[in-house]
């Protein structure tokens, strides 16, 4: 098994790169996707909010490329998902201020949302007053309005570009683990196949870190897993409002979101995530978190993962989190607190967990944007978090493009929605 390039991780950035790859290679084949689980998209990629989000919520110095990439993401998801039939709702999200500190947040987001190229027409901010009149269940005392915001499934975008990818003739490996990789390119699967590759790319969502490390790569990052729990919303709540309605976080610098009211692309109503520290990136039971526990503390005593169980202001987030996790009612309770009318036993089925891997450097600090770490014959995608569904198309343009720079391949396959290279140059 040899291959041009193989992409190590098929969620819905490593689906993004080979399908530009397979796309744009005169031999497809010499693309390789490779993912451990029997289908691609199990992980992230299908178990998140569904949201192609609006750039306003990223500060456009420190989250530059987030930012760039979900707006581009925006104009590209709705493009493909009309050439595909797929559903993309263009429905619109409610982001609210229950108090003064909210209200100064707002207003950092409308200059952040015109600095990351939102139009005025886009983004509004309202009043209480005027919150009232398009969604009366709210409470709050300002909110911005931002109209182009959507609601998809990437695990059937996914689905959708892994289609592509097998049409143009792109070589797609499910079931099969890459573990130790060698410093010619041979990767050994976890299955005890050997798969030798000219150049590597590394995105492999929550294992990002590992398979970096495995390469000696990042070697000063670490990670730490957060999973995010959601409530569907009884029937009776379908009406409650039209939009879906976020509120501001009050602490952005970690990654405690407090939990929002979701409205699905399918109509369905939920409330999540939170955002509970967990021991690995598959941690969805009890019985895997267990499992990850001493290897991941283990790791922590090494690196600079342990200053951040030193921040009491983290300890203390972390532990509303748990509570929220441990009780429905807690968690219900903090979108109540914009949202009186839903009541906690009124919810009785849980959603689907997903899990962040946020990166650490060695001084415990979260990095806020994604990294694309270019190394000897290997591109490593870390940090790829929220708005990383969003952005996918657009940073996966970017990766290819690089590789297209490289002469590695041979283009002019041209099969593709887009010209990754000019996509690239937009970002
Ligand atoms: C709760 C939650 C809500 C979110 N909501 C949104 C949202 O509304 N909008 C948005 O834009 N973003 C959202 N995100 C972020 C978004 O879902 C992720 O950024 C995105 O899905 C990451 O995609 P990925 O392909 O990098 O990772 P993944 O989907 O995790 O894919 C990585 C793949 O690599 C495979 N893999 C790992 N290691 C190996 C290996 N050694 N060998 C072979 N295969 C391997 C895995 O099996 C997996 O399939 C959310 C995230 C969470 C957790």
């Amino acid at each position: 098994m040899e291959y041009k390039v193989a992409v190590i991780g098929g969620g819905v950035l490593g689906t993004s790169i080979a399908y530009f790859l397979a796309g744009e290679a005169r031999n497809p084949a010499s693309i390789a996707l490779i993912e451990q689980e029997s289908d691609i998209a199990r992980h992230t990629s299908s178990r998140n909010t569904g949201k192609v989000h609006a750039p306003f919520l990223y500060d456009p110095v420190k989250k530059k490329l987030f930012a760039k990439a979900a707006s581009l993401g925006f104009e590209m998801w709705q493009a493909f998902a009309r050439a595909k039939g797929l559903p993309f709702k263009q429905d619109g999200v409610l982001e609210v201020a229950t108090d003064d500190r909210g209200i100064d947040r707002l207003q950092k987001y409308m200059a952040w949302g015109e600095a990351n190229g939102l139009a005025k027409s886009e983004l509004q901010l309202l009043d209480k007053r005027q919150v009232a009149e398009i969604e009366p269940a709210v409470r709050c005392e300002s909110a911005i309005l931002c109209t182009r915001d959507g609601s998809v499934d990437y695990g059937a975008f996914s689905q959708a570009l892994l289609q592509d990818i097998r049409s143009f003739g792109g070589t797609v490996l499910l079931g099969h683990r890459a573990g130790r990789i060698a410093l010619d390119g041979t990767i050994a699967t976890a299955q005890g196949r050997r798969i030798k590759a000219q150049f590597i790319i590394n995105a492999a969502g929550g294992m990002a870190v590992d398979v970096a490390h495995a390469m000696g790569v990042a070697k000063e990052y670490t990670d730490l897993h957060f999973r995010g729990e959601y409530w569907q919303a009884p029937e009776q709540y379908r009406d409650l409002t039209k939009l879906s309605i976020y509120s501001v976080p009050r602490h952005p610098e970690y990654p405690f979101l407090d939990p929002h009211w979701i409205v699905r692309a399918d109509g369905r109503r939920e409330v999540g995530p939170n955002a509970v520290p967990v021991f690995g990136p598959y941690a969805y039971g009890h019985g895997r978190n267990l499992a990850d526990m001493i290897p991941k503390i283990l790791e922590s005593s090494r690196t600079g993962v342990r200053r951040v169980f030193l921040d009491r202001q983290f300890i203390s987030l972390a532990s509303t989190e748990l509570k929220s996790s441990l009780s429905k009612t807690a968690m219900i309770n903090r979108v109540r607190e914009f949202l009186p009318a839903i009541r906690p036993s009124a919810f009785t089925i849980r959603g689907t967990a997903g899990i962040r891997s946020s990166v650490i450097d060695s001084h415990g600090r979260f990095v806020p944007d994604t990294l694309i770490l270019e190394h000897g014959s290997s591109i490593n995608v870390i940090n790829y978090n929220s708005p990383g569904a969003t952005g996918a198309l657009p940073i996966a343009a970017k990766v290819s493009a690089q590789i297209l720079e490289k002469g590695l391949i041979e283009s002019g396959g041209k099969r593709t929605l887009w010209n990754p290279v000019d996509i690239a140059t937009r970002l």
